[in-house]
């Protein structure tokens, strides 16, 4: 095997091995159960045909390069090449994710976190056969999310409800059922983009409605949107301005006073709450969220909002309204499309049963994490600095310290209201910040960190207890 060493890099083309030989290989015997034999070849065949065009490259370009020339050198390389590749692919799977950012609903993250009972929900009740489209009283056919939607009804005080995909449908399905053909009202300081390219003035377009722009970025008034009103006129839209704010000089009419012009002129008044509040948040520095129940008192027919924001539930758009209201849309072609599945009628009905019982705090997550004020946040951050340095001993060049800070609602949500937090700093004299928070990121399971100053922190708000313990032996462990 010594004299198979050579230097000429077109003799070692000839050395590169074969898709057959790498698959023979401990390694890829380990990986093949996981991957399947078809996908192993795949990969296999990348690897080796990587290898020698990366040969054939140097060859070209005459450069030094620090491959093992021998046999065994060249598949050692490619083994590891295997390995790699598969992890790589792995890492792109949607896996658990330790969120030490601070931001409390983060869309890249998957938005609000499930409670226990909701995770149970959709295991225990709703992943095998369960009671979707069946009575078990009478053993006929039942409503699909007859009891979401009822709860839904009797926590906002609507007369009904119904939920789809999410709020970006909930709001087509509203504008196409009822502004289609016909006029839609709205502020121009209402004309929003949400993100992910949901944009206001293009789903009107695509619910074949007409937008009508009143008032100004700043100051609408009741008397702009009464002279816009024409026979068209089908639907006034309110749209909470969820991920910006206008202050200073600026006025909006109120939900009641839209609904009194609305219903004067026979037209429907649609309110796109966005996070929505189920309840007053004022408390915890959320005063501007619209509160769902607040307006449907003040008379809005119909709202939307979000099922994974504020709510704390799982990705959904919940719709709450007038019972007329509802039936149409339930009867729309559209709704069929747009329908959830079992797993989210279970997580939905598991959170929204802990509303009725008044456990959010202690049982929603995104409550929780939100309720938690700047002493507990302290008290946690003390402990967990505590006994990471006890675990750690002196390591010379890292410096943990503790820095006040502010955590974010996220999601598009109450983007003025910035919980005080204290934060975990974490450096490193001879590593950049850029190293410890990659470090953490490719940690199992990944923890997701923010960078500021050539600093990692980590806000203990959006950690969970149980995962304090896991955080800290991935800190301890790198
Ligand atoms: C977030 C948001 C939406 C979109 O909700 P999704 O559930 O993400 O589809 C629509 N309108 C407003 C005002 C929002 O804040």
């Amino acid at each position: 095997m010594e004299n198979e060493e050579l230097n000429n890099h077109t003799e070692t083309l000839r050395l590169v091995p074969a898709v057959d030989s790498l698959l023979r290989t401990k390694t890829a015997q380990k990986l093949v159960t996981t991957t399947g034999a078809k996908h192993l070849t795949i990969l296999a065949r990348a690897v080796t045909d990587g290898l020698r065009q990366e040969i054939q490259e140097k060859i070209t370009s005459n450069s030094d390069e620090n491959l093992d020339h021998t046999r065994e050198g060249l598949l050692t390389e490619a083994e590891k090449r295997l390995e790699h590749a598969w992890h790589s692919e792995q890492n792109t799977s949607l896996q658990r994710v330790i969120n030490a950012t601070g931001v409390i609903i983060h869309t890249n993250l998957g938005r609000a976190p499930l409670s226990e009972a909701a995770k149970k929900a959709v295991l225990e009740e709703a992943s095998g056969y369960c009671a979707l489209e069946y009575n078990v009283e009478t053993g006929k056919r039942g409503r699909r999310g007859a009891r979401a939607e009822h709860l839904l009804a009797e926590l906002t005080g609507a007369e009904s409800a119904l939920i789809v995909n999410n709020c970006a449908a909930a709001t087509v399905l509203v504008l196409s059922s009822f502004a289609a053909g016909g006029e839609a009202i709205l502020s121009r300081g209402e004309m929003v983009e949400i993100g992910g390219d949901f944009r206001v003035p293009d789903v009107m377009v695509q619910s074949n409605a007409t937008l009508v722009e009143v008032g100004t970025t700043n100051r609408t008034r009741v008397s702009d949107y009464e002279r816009a009103i024409t026979e068209n006129t089908r639907v006034i839209l309110k749209v909470h301005p969820s991920n910006y704010r206008i202050i200073g000089f600026t006025a909006t009419p109120t939900i009641a006073e839209l609904a009194e012009l609305a219903h004067r002129n026979d037209i429907l008044l649609y309110e796109d709450a966005g996070s929505g509040a189920m309840f007053d948040l004022a408390k915890y520095g959320l005063a501007e969220e619209p509160i769902i129940s607040r307006s449907i008192v003040a008379g809005a027919d119909v709202v939307t909002f979000s099922g994974d924001k504020l709510l704390g539930g799982v990705q959904s758009g919940l719709i709450v309204g007038r019972r007329s209201v509802i039936e149409t849309l339930r009867r729309h072609p559209l709704y069929r499309a747009l329908r959830v599945d079992k797993l989210a009628y279970a997580a939905l009905e598991a959170t929204l049963e802990a509303y009725r019982r008044e456990s959010v705090i202690e049982e929603i997550p995104v409550l929780k994490m939100l309720s938690q004020t700047t002493d507990q946040m302290r008290q946690r951050a003390e402990g967990f600095v505590a006994r990471l340095h006890e675990r750690l001993g002196e390591k010379p060049g890292l410096t943990i310290e503790l820095a006040r800070g502010y955590s974010v609602i996220g999601g598009g949500s109450a983007p003025a209201t910035q919980p005080e937090t204290v934060l975990i700093s974490i450096k490193h004299s001879n590593q950049s910040a850029a190293r410890l928070e990659q470090a953490l990121r490719l940690s199992k399971p990944p923890v997701a960190a923010r960078i500021l100053e050539d600093k990692v922190l980590l806000d203990l708000r959006t950690v969970t207890e149980s995962e304090e313990a896991e955080l800290l032996e991935i800190l301890v462990g790198d």
